[in-house]
């Protein structure tokens, strides 16, 4: 019987998405023989409330030198963390500078903003190719896990936190105790633990289960965190609902009696509490609806391929890979994704084999139809791509909701 990585409580999964591979793995052709696949499986913990993976992968197999997402390529992603250096900073005092370490740092685009703000910085990033980036930069990287012992050597090297901060990395880590525990070692008493992440309650109103892989180990909600907060002499003081990533929340975790907690807290856990979410049923629920919108993507691919229209896949996030290989999508239904990250191009997509091409490929010979896998930058995108729709192309989208028109219908 599998358990709760932070109660030990039994759990078992709501939904099963069967063998998996790793979603953030696009694979050189020599490559193909030895992927890794491990089995896709959600549960809720009825102990203490935490929603995650039953089988977790290695991080190691997931972060690795050839880690595939560079946070700066989005533009929306850029203003984003601008926005979220810009109302910690408003937070901390301003002198002597604020010192604020970045956990999953990635590229810097945070720490970047948070340096031009007048904070002294230093990232954690475990994947050493974008963790280059940032250096390149000039931004101070340690590449490594985040962990106790680090957390003591940078308290002891550079002397205590004003902030510590993570933007989806805290929902990566199974050792969350020791994270928690990490994070509040590292903090001075005023200080404050900063992290945002998919909010749980978004992912089930929006059938968003693509959010659902590998990385993505936990999904919290501000009960979960408020009780993980608890255990480690922490206190979850406030939240500020995010729109990015198709709904996450941010949540400010202070060492407790520290700072009074906003009124929020309190309601929103009432509010979820409202929804079932400490009950089975939503869960199971969300199982149904994904179960059927899988099918109903295949089908409509399907016909398509029957009336001879050729379909493009459009982003190769790495989410698209639970609904790819959910719904055993193969290149006989998408002749290839087009993305404009150089590290996937030429690659084939993670279990599927689906070809990655450059977007220039997309713009020079539009497809019939374009499936739209990175469904949550669709303004940005429907904005960019005019010329898809002049030329009489069709998106094709399963979430927020699945319709199948061209963009002006929009
Ligand atoms: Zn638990």
């Amino acid at each position: 019987m599998p358990r709760c990585l932070v109660c030990a409580t039994a759990i078992e999964p709501f939904i099963d998405f069967g063998r998996m591979p790793i979603a953030n793995r696009f694979l050189a052709p020599e490559e193909l023989a030895d992927e890794f696949f491990y089995n896709l499986a959600v549960a809720r913990c009825p102990g203490c409330e935490l929603v995650q993976l039953v089988e977790l992968v290695a991080p190691e197999q997931m972060f690795h030198e050839r880690y595939a997402y560079f946070s700066s390529t989005s533009r929306r992603m850029s203003e984003h963390f601008a926005g979220f250096a810009a109302a910690l900073l408003a937070e901390l005092p301003p002198a002597p500078a604020p010192f604020v370490v970045e956990l999953g740092s990635n590229d810097g685009i945070m720490l970047q903003h948070l340096r031009s703000g007048g904070a002294r910085v230093l990232g954690v990033e475990p994947s050493a190719n974008v963790a280059a980036v940032a250096r390149e930069r000039g931004l101070d990287t340690r590449v490594a896990f985040f962990d106790l012992a680090l957390a003591e050597q940078l308290r002891a090297e550079y002397g205590p936190a004003d902030a510590v901060v993570g933007a989806n990395v805290v929902c990566h880590v199974a050792a969350l105790d020791e994270l928690f525990e990490g994070a509040r070692r590292l903090l001075g008493p005023q200080g404050v633990f900063v992290f945002e992440d998919p909010y749980l309650p978004e992912i089930i109103a929006r059938t968003a289960f693509d959010q659902f892989y590998e990385e993505h180990v936990v999904y919290f909600r501000a009960e979960s965190v408020a009780g993980l907060a608890r255990r480690h002499g922490l206190e979850l003081v406030e939240l500020h609902p995010q729109a990015v990533h198709g709904g996450s929340m941010r949540y400010t975790l202070a060492p407790r009696g520290a700072r009074s907690a906003s009124p929020r807290v309190a309601q929103t856990i009432a509010r979820e509490r409202e929804l079932g979410l400490h009950t089975a049923a939503p869960y199971a629920a969300l199982g149904e609806r994904v179960g059927q919108l899988a099918k109903r993507l295949r089908e409509t691919l399907e016909q398509l391929r029957d009336e001879g229209k050729r379909v493009q896949g459009y982003g190769a996030t790495a989410k698209s890979s639970t609904m790819i290989n959910y719904a055993k999508l193969t290149p006989a239904l998408i002749e290839s994704i087009c993305d404009t990250t150089p590290a996937k191009q030429g690659r084939l997509s993670p279990g599927a084999h689906i070809r990655v091409v450059p977007h220039e490929a997309f713009v020079a010979d539009y497809p019939d139809v374009a499936l739209l896998f990175a469904w949550n930058h669709a303004d940005e995108i429907f904005a960019k791509e005019r010329g898809f729709e002049a030329a009489g192309g069709r998106w094709l989208t399963y979430l927020p909701e699945f319709r199948l028109d061209p963009p002006h219908m929009r």
